[in-house]
């Protein structure tokens, strides 16, 4: 495998790029080596500058559940495309979307279409707090809700990885009214709820984080948080960017049964186009401007394009209930595989899995929560990512991301994964 061209774009790209990407984890920083840079993608494939082909586990970061440049979604694109790229006016759409995500997702009766989960986030936060009256709400160490300033707390995902999950920048006035608890901890939020008593506005998680890896809730966990919002009166926001349509049709929440009063939105709903979401009871969403006070917009929100390539994936994933069953297959053996060989060469690395997501954490102790997950030995999986990526296996570049997978994944691929992977740990201990 020959890495020229990638280089020498990376190279130049510094110059005029700050790091030479445009979003951080891309560079590679953790894991050592430079970025290659892609050319193309297709199915279960991704090809760099130079030719080389990689079997994809990240899926550009979760949207394409169905592989790479699916025929039914570049269709749909195009034939967007003839009738004009933006119009900044409502379209019949946008209707079409909002109307299949309530159906599709549990917590949802309205919602409202944005350009990123991180504009979701922001919202849906600035929303509780509009409904509630109250400034402060809580977050879970080690969540990534996107790049908003009051997110950038104790952040997971490339904010862990790049050293700065506190990021200057945030003013002290913001940082104050975000609280912090620990994953899994019904204790440490109830903790926080005594001491900031009918001052918080809202509770912010991912239901099964995968911004410090992937981690599982425990059991009756999410129960309790529902549990305490309602008592609380606190808004219960399920950050869904990941996990929604990924982990059952209705995401998180449909798979254990625990209704949020907000959702936010992203990945998959775009089908690989700029868009995220936030929905929730009616109530709630009709504090939103122009039917409420709370002030959101945006210029290309709802834009056609995108919609046309969401509505077509969301009314695939509607239709064919089956995928889920497919695709938690295609994680069970790839996950399971991985365990065999962790087993076989008598290692004790830890495997979290659920459905089409996993990560092996390079630690011999249970990962549950963030500070279990910063156990793991990252100069290790620095070495792992790139004896996988030397065979061919694209992950995600960091320790502290989920893998994604895709239908797109044959037995064959899967066989390549699980051999490319008991080499690499063999390469690498
Ligand atoms: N929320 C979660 C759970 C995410 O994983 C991400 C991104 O990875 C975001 C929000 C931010 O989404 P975006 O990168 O589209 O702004």
């Amino acid at each position: 495998m020959q890495i020229i061209k990638s280089k020498s774009l990376f190279e130049k790209a510094k110059n005029y790029i700050p790091g030479g990407v445009n979003s951080p984890v891309r560079a590679f920083r953790a894991v050592g080596g430079d970025p290659i840079f892609i050319k193309k993608a297709d199915g279960a494939f991704i090809y760099d500058e130079d030719d080389n082909a990689y079997i994809e586990l990240i899926n550009s970061w979760g949207p394409m559940i169905l592989g790479h440049n699916h025929p039914m979604i570049r269709e749909a694109v195009i034939k967007a495309l003839e009738n004009g790229t933006s119009f900044g006016a409502p379209t019949a759409r946008e209707v079409e979307i909002a109307e299949l995500i309530t159906q599709m997702v549990p917590s949802v009766e309205k919602v409202r279409m944005v350009n990123s989960g991180t504009e979701a986030t922001m919202s849906a936060i600035r929303l509780a707090r509009g409904f509630t009256g109250r400034d402060k709400f809580i977050k879970m160490e080690g969540h990534y809700h996107g790049h908003g300033d009051s997110f950038l707390i104790s952040a997971g995902s490339g904010a862990i990885t790049m050293g700065n999950p506190d990021s200057p920048g945030v003013t002290k006035g913001t940082a104050k009214d975000t609280l912090l608890a620990p994953y899994n901890d019904l204790e440490a939020v109830e903790k926080l709820i005594d001491a900031n008593k009918g001052e918080i506005a809202a509770l912010i998680l991912e239901p099964v984080p995968g911004n410090m890896g992937l981690v599982l809730p425990k059991e009756g966990y999410l129960e309790g948080l529902r549990k305490i919002c309602d008592r609380e009166g606190m808004v219960l926001i399920f950050d869904e960017v990941m996990t929604g349509f990924r982990l059952a049709k209705g995401g998180a929440q449909e798979l254990f049964g625990v209704t949020p009063d907000m959702t936010t939105l992203g990945k998959i709903i775009g089908g690989g186009m700029p868009v995220g979401a936030y929905g929730g009871k009616k109530e709630i969403m009709e504090f939103v401007s122009p039917a409420g006070p709370v002030y959101q917009a945006g210029t290309l929100s709802g834009n056609p394009i995108a919609m046309a390539a969401g509505l077509t994936i969301l009314h695939y994933l509607d239709d064919h209930p089956e995928v889920y069953g497919t695709l938690n297959k295609i994680g069970e053996k790839i996950a399971g595989g991985i365990k065999s060989s962790v087993e076989k060469l008598g290692l004790n690395f830890t495997i979290n899995h659920l459905g089409s997501m996993y990560s092996i954490f390079f630690t011999d102790k249970e990962v549950f929560d963030f500070a279990s997950a910063k156990h793991s030995d990252t100069v290790l999986f620095g070495k792992y990512f790139q004896a996988m990526l030397k065979r061919g296996i694209y992950l995600a570049p960091s320790q502290f991301e989920s893998l994604f997978l895709s239908t797109a994944l044959n037995d064959e691929l899967i066989g390549k994964i699980i051999q490319a992977n008991e080499e690499s740990l063999k390469e690498i201990l």
